[in-house]
């Protein structure tokens, strides 16, 4: 029986180890009127753990708009649906935001339920910074653009956090190692909460090597998280970037002289701004 309001709430599910499951989330999709689910397949095995027997419809974000104007319809009659994505916490790199956008513009109440996730789980026994962190989700899956994206990343100074998937993690790594350097930190987190869990902190150069020589290593699902960058300081700017920025200054304000320059030169954007103060 669901409430008079429309409501959609989003529930986070196990990534791997059923014990995880939170009481409430089962409530929640036992009483719904519907759960809409990533794979329907896939969810009735946790349907069946958990005995729910609430009908499942599919979801995903190239659901087509008729699929997700008809959940939306349930909803403003009165209807209450749960989300779940496969594994997870839905919409974080799993589907949900269209859905909770437009549910959110016509007033419907949207409820978290939390639980797990992959990367929040990744990054609590990863032994990195995780006061200040950014999480990447997926790099793109092809070499070239999978560079590009890391090398706007080299001056980030935040812990870094990626999902990665197991017959490019090798691969992944030794491409960070060039970027970011094979004396920097980081860390595989792979098969949480499950039978084979490994979770590995070393220098990238070696952490590299480690995962290539152990096809083990390269198998399951895998977050991997990277150590942010040294702050850098003015004494340590490189000549080419104290160029850039010098003509840069010359023609933009100072934020934007050091966000372009960032571009150019893969320097930290603060780095630069806050040395074009100290020019001053
Ligand atoms: N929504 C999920 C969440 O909350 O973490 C993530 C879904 S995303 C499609 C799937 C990716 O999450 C996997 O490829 C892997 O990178 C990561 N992942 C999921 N379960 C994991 C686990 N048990 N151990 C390590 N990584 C996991």
């Amino acid at each position: 029986m669901g409430p008079d309001k429309a409501l959609l709430y989003i529930v986070a599910t196990p990534i791997g180890n059923l014990a995880d499951m939170v009481p409430r989330a089962v409530e929640v999709l036992q009483s719904a009127d519907l759960v809409a689910a990533e794979d329907t397949r896939h969810s009735q095995r946790l349907f069946s753990h958990f005995n729910i027997d609430t009908p499942l419809a599919a979801y995903h974000d190239h659901s087509d708009g008729q699929r997700t104007e008809w959940l939306l319809g349930q909803l403003e009659s009165g209807k209450t649906i749960a989300l779940i994505s496969d594994a997870g916490t839905p919409l974080i790199s799993d589907p949900g935001y269209r859905l909770v956008r437009l549910a959110r513009e016509r007033g419907i109440q949207v409820v978290p339920i939390p639980g797990a996730c992959a990367f929040v789980a990744a990054l609590s026994a990863a032994g990195l910074p995780s006061d200040r962190f950014t999480f990447e989700g997926f790099l793109p899956a092809k070499a070239q653009a999978r560079e590009t994206a890391l090398q706007k990343l080299a001056g980030e100074e935040r812990t870094m956090v990626f999902y990665e998937a197991p017959h490019r993690v090798a691969d992944t790594l030794s491409a960070m190692a060039g970027v970011f350097g094979g004396e920097r930190e980081a860390v595989i987190a792979r098969e949480i909460s499950k039978a084979f869990e490994t979770i590995h902190l070393a220098p990238l150069a070696e952490l590299s090597v480690w995962v290539r020589d152990d096809p083990n290593q390269q198998r399951g699902e895998i977050v991997l998280l990277v150590r942010g960058a040294e702050p850098q300081k003015l004494s340590e700017l490189d000549p080419e970037s104290c160029r850039v920025m010098q003509i840069l200054l010359g023609e933009l304000p100072p934020k934007r002289a050091a966000a372009v320059a960032a571009e150019i030169t893969g320097v930290n954007k603060k780095a630069l701004y806050n040395w074009s103060l100290e020019l001053k």
